[in-house]
């Protein structure tokens, strides 16, 4: 029960931007209901990221649970916006002060190719449920689709999440080699090692010995234009080369640890689909120039593979109610996360850009802002674009009268029915009984 009027914020989305928004609201004295669709609230971290972060994914996972567990903090689970709430409801009638969509960004890109959409998960797979399945499938009661990674599977990409799709590939069919070679391989320590080294340790000197050909990744302009290490913003001659080396060095690192094969400047023309499958892509190259890439005519060429992973790209799943403008949400400030169609609503980390979105913050300089900013920044880009957003929903809440405290208990009361229905408990003994055994 709350003893005097205060705010009372949604936040839809428990992990790295939603529980930072929640714990920054509850430390100004907010109360604080978030709703999250999964049984654990550790989003992109656990789902997103491949799971030999293993180290980093552990800290994180402490991290969320200290920001949810706190005082002033309600944790719903299994409550899918868009499913079990509904957005206009929660954001116009309910009666909130402010709601913030912290729901990250889980929409594949589609690959732009006719006929892609008939072939998904037959041939043609996306990232996100890609790497899910890679970080899932050991799990004791592990439900989910289950994908056989192919020799010479192909991944449409360029950027550092489609290295860790090609890293996923290689280390399955390296494991599939060493199993039949009578090893029983950790994918983990082959991903810490790297496959020569992981090799070598198990007797085999040399990985080619295996006959594994390798996975291919497609990028459709040149090394130096992969977004693999950051370019500064009107970056000059000489930057533009010292990123160009750097991202040549990254590849070059992770080739000869994972021995991939990358093919630049290669542009997806078609898709080769026989009896409803993909069973393989024509490509052509690419004349890049800027940032355009143009097919050049007469240099098509069939790949055939029945693997391909598409990885172009995050973007925010569309929610009933929700505006949108292109592919996000409709954001009238993309720094705050601020929705345009609807005063109080915010929202916050990849879900505004698709990619934890830290340096228009930082350009931004609110002065109410930059000292969360500067205590968040170590806690990575989504949570300092959290803290941007909670700055934001602190100065909206201050330009409206707190709520009075019946109408908060009664919004708490509503989270607790919640909770209840779907069996929770307190955050602790929730967190341990929804903890997959592996
Ligand atoms: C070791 C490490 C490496 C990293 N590498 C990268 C990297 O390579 N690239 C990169 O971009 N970032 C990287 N990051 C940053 C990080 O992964 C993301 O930016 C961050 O996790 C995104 O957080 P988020 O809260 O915005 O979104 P998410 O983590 O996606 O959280 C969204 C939450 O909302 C929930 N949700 C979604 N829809 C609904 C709904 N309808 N109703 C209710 N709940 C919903 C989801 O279940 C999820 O829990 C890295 C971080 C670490 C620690």
């Amino acid at each position: 029960m709350v003893d005097k009027p205060c705010h009372a914020v949604a936040v839809i989305g428990g992990a790295t931007a939603g529980s930072t928004v929640a714990e920054i609201l509850a430390a100004a004295g907010c109360q604080v209901v978030v709703f999250e669709q999964n049984e654990r609230p550790y989003g992109k971290i656990e789902d997103g990221l491949p799971r030999w972060h293993d180290k980093q994914r552990e800290m994180e996972y402490r991290k969320i649970d200290e920001r949810l567990r706190r005082p002033g903090v309600t944790f719903v689970p299994r409550t899918k916006l868009g499913q079990d709430l509904d957005f206009l409801a929660l954001a116009r009638d309910w009666g909130w002060s402010a709601v913030v969509l912290a729901n990250g960004a889980w929409k594949d890109r589609p690959l732009d190719a006719a006929g892609a959409g008939d072939v998904v998960d037959r041939g043609l797979v996306y990232q996100n449920p890609f790497v899910y399945w890679f970080n899932h499938y050991h799990e004791v009661g592990y439900a989910g689709p289950r994908y056989e990674v192919p020799d010479e599977a192909v991944v449409v990409g360029g950027g550092l999440a489609s290295i860790d799709v090609i890293k996923i590939i290689q280390l399955e069919l390296y494991a599939r080699a060493l199993r039949a070679r009578g090893v029983t391989p950790d994918v983990i320590a082959m991903e810490h090692e790297g496959i020569p080294k992981y090799c070598q340790a198990h007797g085999i000197d040399d990985p080619s010995a295996l006959g594994v050909k390798g996975g291919i990744l497609l990028y459709r302009r040149r090394i130096d234009d992969m977004p693999l290490s950051p370019m500064p913003k009107g970056a000059n001659e000489k930057q533009i080369a010292k990123a160009g080396e750097v991202r040549h060095k990254i590849l070059s690192k992770c080739q000869s640890n994972f021995l991939f094969q990358v093919r630049p400047q290669t542009l997806t023309r078609e898709l080769v689909i026989e009896d409803g499958r993909l069973r393989g892509l024509v490509v052509c190259k690419s004349e890049v120039q800027g940032r355009d890439a143009a097919p050049v005519p007469g240099t098509e060429e069939t790949l055939r593979t029945d693997l391909v992973v598409s990885s172009i790209g995050s973007i925010p799943e569309p929610l009933t109610g929700v505006e949108m403008k292109g592919v996000y949400y409709a954001f009238k400030d993309w720094d705050t996360g601020e929705y345009g169609p609807l005063p109080g609503v915010f929202a916050s980390g990849n879900v505004v850009t698709g990619q934890g979105n830290i340096k228009a913050s930082l350009d931004h300089g609110k002065q109410v802002a930059q000292h969360l900013i500067d205590r968040y920044l170590d806690c990575g880009p989504a949570s300092a674009a959290a803290a941007t957003t909670a700055a934001a929903v602190t100065e909206h809440l201050a330009r409206k009268g707190p709520l009075p405290a019946e109408k908060v208990d009664a919004l708490l009361e509503r989270a607790r029915a919640r909770q209840r229905e779907v069996g929770y408990d307190d955050y602790a003994s929730w967190i341990q009984k929804v903890t997959p055994q592996v």
